[in-house]
């Protein structure tokens, strides 16, 4: 963070003076838009079209971002209108120049329509150009340092876009920010694109997308590390005839990194019951997509929401408040893509490109009307806004409306949602059961002596919430690995999971060897022996410590655990041996802390971070 001490910095010749380092003046402007991805790259046009002198910012030598360099060149859930339909059309006219069938847009098609949008909206272009510092005068950012071939210097501004996708610039001025989920602090796994030929409709320009791993994104080590060895695993699929590999993707494909503190932050609540704002830029649409299958270890609300109740595959949508876009505690900044302001629990839905689109319009045409009143961004005419945003298609008069009411859907009547757990489509009753709470727990517990299809269902729901009447049938339903799936996904977890996930939140001694057990199950991803460490753990009986032992061995002698050549849904080893060792630790087990240890210095930053924040724990209790 650079603190300013200019006279004024243009009058002065053309320097200033940040934190003792003198820097020249590159340039002026009423908006500077750092990071041209899907956001920065709407955020700017929309900027330059409504009159603002505008600058973006791109650290690569072209537009798109993760949409072109990624290449991830296909839409996948997210609402269209507004600017991008008019990219979509472009794309369109161009792609069939390019090739005879494309996978979504063509890549380059889009680089050069947006360079063309750019160019028609006034847009000053600085490519190859890295934000690396922020400007501030009290706690508004003034300006940013940019450094590239041209050195290092200093572009003032009468407000900055954040599109870069890390929060860069609102971490350098000093905004709060999170990354990552609670337990591990691991962000979404992360992959490396490549772009591929099938022979399909002709020889398809296409794209081959997986699951690489974890990487910390913003550590340049950690990020080297990630993209060398995702670059190794795209030999892991075969090639043929049929499907060519043609490149990597230029950008690695981080899902997620810092969001940014903001005046108002995004929750999966909102996202459920879809929340209505006053101040909105329109909807985000999506689904609780973590890419691990390895619910067990992210929130309480996630694991209820997915491996409980059955909701990996339910539609999410609601209203991006234009508080989400505005950091908490600074002035003459937004952010806008996936660093806007949301927990953890609402970045795995809120990420994809007609989203990032459509916020990052929002963001442009909110700093141009920021940087034309001469107002704090905080203080833009919401209503100004808003209007503009339903002349560009993305919002509607009647959202407005719903908006200033504040609508949010109400859960179900209660007998309404008991019914409704017989029936398909209950994975959402469970959960509006779950956040209805206590008001629900009578009608539930009465449920539990009705068919045996719907008491099962009653008792996750309790079981979710810890009443004591549901545990008999709970711990029924693991004994009897209960296979039901509350909805048809192979993401969603069997019954008996669910119940194994209820039961170890509030472990008892007298379950112990339930949970053991579970360590012997055969599962197709990590939960039920994640649940049930986590329930051994708890109780710290060195009596389990056998079973802990035999899946140590088990999963230690099983290649696909451990082969960076496969998906990271199917090689959980080491988040599997962490939380054995935490059980043996518990238990007062030395191999415990040994695994820890060995943990300490290893090569993926996001794990040794974890491993050494558990034995710190340790060493403050
Ligand atoms: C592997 C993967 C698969 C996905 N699949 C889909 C899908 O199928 N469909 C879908 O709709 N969405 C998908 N998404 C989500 C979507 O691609 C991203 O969430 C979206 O691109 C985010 O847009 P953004 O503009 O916020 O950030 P980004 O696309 O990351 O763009 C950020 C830009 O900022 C630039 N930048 C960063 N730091 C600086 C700096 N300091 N100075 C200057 N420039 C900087 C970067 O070079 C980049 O161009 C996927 C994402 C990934 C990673």
């Amino acid at each position: 963070m650079g603190e300013l001490e200019i006279r004024d910095a243009l009058d002065a010749g053309k320097t200033v003076t940040v934190d003792g380092e003198t820097l020249p003046v590159l340039a002026q402007t009423d908006v500077l838009v750092a990071g041209g991805g899907p956001a920065g790259s709407m955020a700017a046009i929309a900027s330059g079209r409504r009159g603002a002198a505008t600058i973006l910012v791109e650290a690569q030598p072209f537009l798109g971002g993760i949409a072109t360099g990624g290449p991830i060149h296909s839409y996948y859930w997210g609402l269209s209108g507004g600017l991008q339909d008019e990219l979509d059309r472009r794309n369109a006219e161009l792609d069939p120049q390019l090739a005879a069938s494309v996978r979504g847009w063509h890549p380059e098609g889009r680089k050069i329509a947006l360079d063309t949008m750019a160019e028609r909206a006034g847009v000053n272009l600085w490519l190859r150009t890295s934000v690396t510092g922020a400007i501030l005068e009290g706690d508004t950012v003034r300006g940013v340092i940019v450094d590239g071939a041209c050195g290092r210097g200093v572009i003032l501004a009468e407000t900055i876009v954040d599109a870069t996708g890390d929060g860069d610039v609102a971490t350098l001025a000093g905004a709060r920010w999170r990354m990552g989920r609670e337990g591990d602090g691991i962000p979404m796994a992360y992959s490396l694109t490549p772009g591929t030929s099938r022979e399909r409709d002709g020889a398809q320009v296409a794209y081959a997308n997986f699951d690489a791993g974890w990487t910390y994104p913003t550590d340049p080590i950690d990020y080297a590390r990630a993209f060398t060895i995702a670059r190794r695993y795209l030999w892991r699929d075969p090639y043929d005839e049929e499907k060519r590999s043609l490149f990597s993707g230029a950008i690695l494909g981080v899902r997620e990194s810092r969001t940014i503190v903001g005046e108002y932050t995004l929750t999966l609540d909102d996202l459920f019951f879809g929340k209505c704002f006053p101040d909105t830029i329109g909807k985000t649409r999506s689904h609780y997509d973590n890419h691990a299958r390895d619910y067990a270890l992210e929130s309480t609300q996630a694991r209820i929401f997915c491996d409980v109740a059955g909701n990996w595959k339910t539609a999410l949508e609601c209203d991006v408040p234009y508080r989400a876009l505005v950091p908490a505690n600074l002035d003459g900044l937004l952010v806008a893509g996936r660093c806007i302001s949301m927990t953890h629990d609402a970045a795995q839905a809120v990420r994809m490109i007609k989203d990032m689109h459509r916020i990052g319009e929002a963001a442009g045409i909110a700093a141009a009307i920021s940087a034309r009143d001469d107002v704090s961004t905080r203080e833009v005419g919401v209503a100004e806004l808003q209007r503009e945003l339903v002349k560009t298609g993305i919002l509607t008069d009647a959202e407005i409306a719903a908006g200033r009411r504040e609508e949010r859907r109400q859960p179900r009547l209660i007998p309404e949602l008991i019914e409704a757990l017989g029936e398909e489509g209950r994975e959402t009753a469970i959960w509006e059961l779950y956040r209805v709470g206590e008001a629900a727990h009578d009608a539930l517990i009465e449920a539990l002596a009705s068919d045996e299809e719907r008491a099962r269902y009653a008792a996750l729901v309790l079981g979710a919430q810890g009443v004591e009447e549901a545990r008999p049938l709970l711990v029924r339903m693991v004994e009897e690995r209960d296979d039901t799936v509350p909805s048809n996904h192979p993401y969603v977890q069997p019954r008996w999971v669910g119940a194994l996930a209820c039961l170890t939140m509030e472990p008892r001694v007298e379950e112990r060897d339930l949970y053991a057990a579970a360590l012997e199950a055969e599962a197709p991803f990590a939960e039920p022996w994640l649940y049930a460490l986590e329930g051994i753990e708890a109780l710290s009986d060195p009596e389990a410590a056998g079973a802990v032992r035999c899946l140590l061995e088990r999963i230690r002698a099983d290649e696909r655990y451990w082969s960076e050549t496969y998906d990271p849904k199917e090689h959980p080893g080491w988040k599997l041996e962490i939380a054995a060792a935490k059980a043996l630790r518990a238990m007062g087990d030395p191999e415990g802390e040994e695994i820890l240890r060995r943990y300490v210095d290893d090569r993926r930053l996001t794990v040794s971070r974890y491993a050494r924040s558990l034995l710190e724990e340790a060493s403050e209790e």
